[in-house]
């Protein structure tokens, strides 16, 4: 029998990241090492300059490094350019990337200032065409982006898998002693339809430098599976999503179970969560989602996370709930103004909790923590300033108090950035 106590015991953290080929999407870097990228895509009709522009200067101003638009109509490839002047005059500065389905090689081949504006082209090779117009048409969408110096996602997706190479699959399945299942059928079709589309491209003439893979599913078990394979299969950087996750925690849980088992065995490079919203809600949410994802795995910092007890029996106080919520609001609201003000102010711990049971400990682990007082404990909040107590707070004016010593924090700890 061994010796479990002899043996050196598991280090925290995610696996080595894959090694992929890095590709440069305007200024933003995917794979080759890079931090993994979080992106976004809009739902406004793009034909509509002014409400696209204004989503992705949202998009974009929550973190969203790389913003996606669709480029369906020849009206919304002329929109392209429109919208890129009104970024520019909003001061917003990121990648668009035009989603192209099935007419993207006419739409390219109109619309020069569309396809020199765009960061990047994402085609669907099960989209692209039909029949024999298909290969031309997949052509002349890479050879748009040879001349443009362009890079290109290739994404194939399960609800629109390429049925020539489903058919194909099919046919070789037949033939096997023991067929596979449909299945694995289908992952397979929905990975070699990316892959030899990776191929043709490169045949064309694409570098491979500019080419991103996705295999898209919306079943969490069916996207760990295929990305597992497809990891192993080639180095392209990988854009990693649960397509279809659906709306509210049943979207966010579902993206965060298979983004994070691939993200912590070293799969993708660029990420993005999916998410329907609620009606009226705001897009955005899909940034925080994607951000949170992989700030609480440890992988990118990008904003303080609140670190808050979920409360119980011992603090049947609403006040608690009020000043974690006000205390990561407050946080989000100030972090456009401190990024660009503080240097390193994304890695500030804070912690709020509500008694005395586990509130000093988890406040001293914080740059910033509070411990409110629980049923029966007397009404004071002492507040923990990196590991020790530094004042206590009494009153009604605790969260605002709370608060400006947070400002003041911030002000005397990070170093403020040089231009
Ligand atoms: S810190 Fe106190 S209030 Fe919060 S969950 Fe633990 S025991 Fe309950």
């Amino acid at each position: 029998m061994s010796d479990s106590s002899s043996q050196q015991p598991r280090t925290a953290g995610p696996a080595t990241r894959r090694p992929s080929v890095g590709v440069r999407v305007g200024k933003i870097m995917v794979g080759g090492g890079a931090p993994v990228v979080v992106q976004s895509m809009t739902n406004t009709d793009t034909e509509d300059p002014a409400s696209t522009a204004k989503q992705i200067a949202e998009l974009a101003r929550a973190g969203s490094e790389v913003v996606r638009i669709t480029v369906n109509t020849p009206a919304a490839a002329a929109a392209v350019p429109r919208i890129a002047e009104r970024l520019a005059m909003m001061g917003v500065d990121v990648p668009i990337v035009g989603d192209f389905h099935y007419n993207g090689h006419q739409l390219l081949e109109a619309e020069p200032a569309c396809a020199e504006v765009l960061a990047k082209y994402r085609i669907n090779p099960g989209n692209v065409g039909f029949g024999k117009k298909k290969d031309s048409q997949f052509a002349s969408i890479i050879e748009k982006a040879i001349q443009y110096g362009k890079p290109v996602r290739i994404g194939a997706n399960w609800g629109s898998l390429d049925q020539g190479m489903v058919a194909t699959l099919m046919d070789e399945n037949a033939q096997r002693p023991q067929p596979w299942d449909a299945g694995v059928v289908a992952r397979e079709a929905l990975i070699r339809s990316a892959l030899d589309s990776a191929a043709r491209a490169e045949q064309i003439g694409l570098p491979r430098d500019r080419i991103i893979l996705s295999c898209k599913v919306s079943g969490v078990q069916e996207l760990i599976a295929v990305y597992r394979d497809l990891a192993t299969r080639c180095d392209y950087a990988l854009h990693l999503g649960l397509t279809e996750a659906g709306m509210g925690s049943k979207g966010i849980t579902a993206s965060a179970a298979a983004l994070a088992v691939l993200l912590q065995e070293g799969i993708g490079d660029t990420i993005r969560i999916s998410l329907t919203p609620e009606p009226g809600g705001s897009r955005t949410q899909e940034v925080i989602v994607a951000q949170e994802l992989l700030q609480t795995m440890g992988l990118r910092a990008f904003t303080p996370l609140v670190t808050a007890c979920p409360g119980c029996g011992r603090t049947t106080s609403e006040f608690f709930q009020e000043l974690a919520k006000t205390v990561q609001g407050h946080v989000r609201a100030k972090m456009p103004e401190w990024r660009v003000m503080y240097d390193g102010v994304e890695n500030l711990t804070l912690a709020v909790m509500g008694c005395v049971v586990n509130g000093p400990g988890e406040s001293k682990h914080a740059n910033i923590g509070i411990s409110l007082p629980g049923n029966g404990e007397a009404p004071s909040a002492p507040v923990f300033i990196d590991g020790e107590k530094a004042m206590t707070l009494r009153g009604d004016r605790i969260a605002e108090e709370f608060v400006g010593i947070l400002d003041d924090y911030v002000a005397r700890k990070y170093a403020t950035r040089t231009a």
